[in-house]
């Protein structure tokens, strides 16, 4: 799997579109301070699924939406497309290329797609979880965040390794279905109470 292509319009300092188109082997994004380097890579973690406004340095999520310069009216729509090279099958879904689209209105709508059929975000949280893409990876270092790993105490270490090791999942997997289990057996307590008055 590749990083193809990313599509940013209307997004944080992007009021165009503006098509970013990978090449093999490595890319760097240069550019004078506040020209929106910062931005591309918040558009990548946004578009597979980042939450978390304060990371994405707003205060609410609609702050990532082109909010207007000297001469440029807001917008009222950001949009992120990342297509990615499948041929190899990485993701599994039957198809040479996958894009991932997401789209937030300024009255809080949200669209997410995937090769342009509506999806749910979990869609998106679940096809990334096994690729080491997710919006939580390691694959997305941001300024800071290599300290925070030196300077995190030992069972917060241990959490990053679980990340990378891919078992964060079965860990989110085992939290639901001990949830389930807890409901399933206050469900049974009343069934049984139940009985006991019947008899
Ligand atoms: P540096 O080299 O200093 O880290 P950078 O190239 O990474 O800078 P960014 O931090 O990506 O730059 O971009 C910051 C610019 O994006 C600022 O000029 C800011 O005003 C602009 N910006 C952020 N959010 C929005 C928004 N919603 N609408 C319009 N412009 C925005």
């Amino acid at each position: 799997m590749q990083l193809k292509s990313l599509e940013i319009s209307g997004f944080k300092s992007f009021a165009d579109k503006t098509k970013i188109d990978f090449q093999a082997g490595m890319t760097g994004i240069v550019g004078p301070n506040g020209s929106g380097k910062s931005n591309i890579i918040e558009a990548i973690r946004w578009v597979l699924g980042e939450q978390a406004v304060k990371s994405l340095r707003g205060t609410k999520m609609t702050d990532v939406i082109f909010a207007g310069s000297a001469n440029r009216k807001p917008l009222n729509m950001a949009k992120v497309t990342i297509t990615f090279d499948n041929s190899d099958h990485f993701l599994p879904l039957d198809y040479a290329e996958v894009s991932i689209t997401r789209k937030l209105f300024r009255n809080g709508d949200s669209d997410y797609l995937i090769n342009n059929q509506s999806c749910r975000l979990k869609d998106i949280t679940n096809l990334m979880i096994d690729t080491g893409l997710g919006k939580d990876s390691f694959s997305v270092i941001s300024q800071g965040r290599v300290e925070a790993v030196f300077n995190a105490k030992p069972e917060e270490r241990r959490s990053i390794i679980e990340d990378v090791a891919g078992v964060l999942k079965y860990k989110k997997d085992k939290f639901t279905t001990e949830n389930k289990l807890a409901e399933t057996t206050d469900y049974l307590d009343r069934v049984n109470d139940i009985i006991a008055e019947l008899n």
